[in-house]
């Protein structure tokens, strides 16, 4: 056993998360002295040429991973992907167009205040309701009301409080298609042609916190370089890719991660094989809860989330007792998110199959005891 996997709990959190075994120990292997190079990760200059190599290898990994097209670039930012609530539109909406942005949960919410701020914004589609569970579904197609023309559409693929996720990317003609992907990117294949820009925080499913991963389309830096007198460079996607994300100094212990990650995506099989994986371990869980009617799903089932599983129990103090005693059995991080109560497990890429059936374990044991 190594030291990592002493007393490790199965961890459910929404994020930072949990990573894959393998990377831990390998950055616990490589924190004091990287092989060759004598000095930690967190030491050496991003401008030494093994940063570079590292975080050239990283970009080199994702691009085989997802398949990235040679059109696009790929750029590591900071500020989490609630920057990116401000960057696209700062970027891409000009004065005079309009933005269409489908609203789906809190995190959508977000994104629409933030792009107010800056332009003209049609909520295109809603599906948020009254009652106390505001969001159970994302909406079809033939739901959007798209703007002609539209400088962008924006949309959120996972929605991590809700538990909601589309199952692949809405057509929206020729509208760029711009995508907070932060609690699903890379948990099953895509299609980035369909895209204009991908954006996601690392700390769910590519690594620790502090780096956020953009995805963007060469065309759309045009708008972004139009801006270079105006727009603050620390903002502007066009610098930061002609720059190779070494405008300024990158969070480069969390891009070390990244690539890390990435690699051990490879190893997995890829985005097919881990895509699989992690249906069946999100299938494993809604199958339980289906199962007897002492727990309860949010999402409406076409929209279920493969990531961020969302239940309830019977009443709130049953809800309290199943937080309390998961913990204690070494399960942590089931309490869903405050705005919304109820339960959430968060089962990304390196949630390990066996924690799901220890969870359905405890449910079961739990329902016998309580129900
Ligand atoms: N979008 C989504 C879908 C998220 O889940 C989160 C974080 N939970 C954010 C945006 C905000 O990310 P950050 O904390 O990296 O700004």
């Amino acid at each position: 056993m190594t030291t990592t996997t002493v007393n490790r709990v199965f961890n459910f959190s929404a994020g930072p998360a949990v990573l894959p075994l393998p990377v831990l120990d390998q950055m616990q292997r490589e924190l004091v002295a990287l092989p060759g190079v004598g000095m930690s990760v967190l030491e050496i200059s991003h401008r030494s040429g093994t940063f570079e190599s590292m975080l050239a290898e990283a970009e080199a990994d994702i691009r085989a991973l997802a398949e990235v097209p040679s059109n696009y670039r790929i750029v590591f930012l900071q500020g989490g992907a609630s920057t990116q609530f401000s960057m696209v539109p700062m970027n891409l909406l000009d004065p005079g167009a309009t933005a269409d942005y489908v609203d789906t949960g809190s995190w959508s919410e977000k994104a629409i205040k933030e792009a107010r701020k800056i332009g003209n914004v049609n909520v295109a589609a809603s599906t948020k309701q009254a009652g106390p569970v505001a969001y159970v579904r994302v909406p079809a197609v033939s739901e959007l009301s798209l703007t002609p023309g539209a400088a962008y559409v924006h949309m959120t693929s996972n929605n991590t409080i809700e538990g909601t996720q589309f199952q692949s990317a809405p057509d929206v003609g020729d509208a760029p298609l711009i995508s907070d992907s932060s609690s699903d990117i890379f948990s099953r294949p895509i299609d980035v042609s369909r895209h204009a820009l991908i954006y996601a925080g690392a700390q769910k499913n590519l690594g620790p916190a502090g780096v956020t991963l953009v995805i963007v389309r060469e065309d759309l830096l045009e708008r972004s370089r139009a801006k270079k007198a105006t727009l603050p460079s620390m903002l502007n996607y066009a610098i930061h890719a002609d720059n190779k994300s070494l405008y300024n100094t990158p969070p480069s212990f969390a891009v070390y991660g990244v690539g890390l990650v990435a690699k051990w995506l490879r190893v997995q099989g890829g985005l097919a094989a881990v895509g699989q994986a992690n249906e069946q371990k999100a299938a494993r869980l809604y199958a339980e809860i289906d199962r007897s009617g002492f727990y309860r799903g949010t999402a409406e089932k076409s929209s279920r989330s493969f990531m961020n599983v969302t239940f309830r129990l019977p009443t709130e103090e049953l809800e309290k007792l199943f937080v309390k005693e998961s913990t204690t059995a070494g399960l942590d991080g089931l309490k869903g998110h405050r705005s919304v109560g109820g339960m959430r497990a968060s089962i990304y890429n390196a949630f390990p199959a066996d924690g799901i059936d220890v969870l359905v374990t405890f449910m079961q044991d739990f329902e016998r005891r309580h129900a």
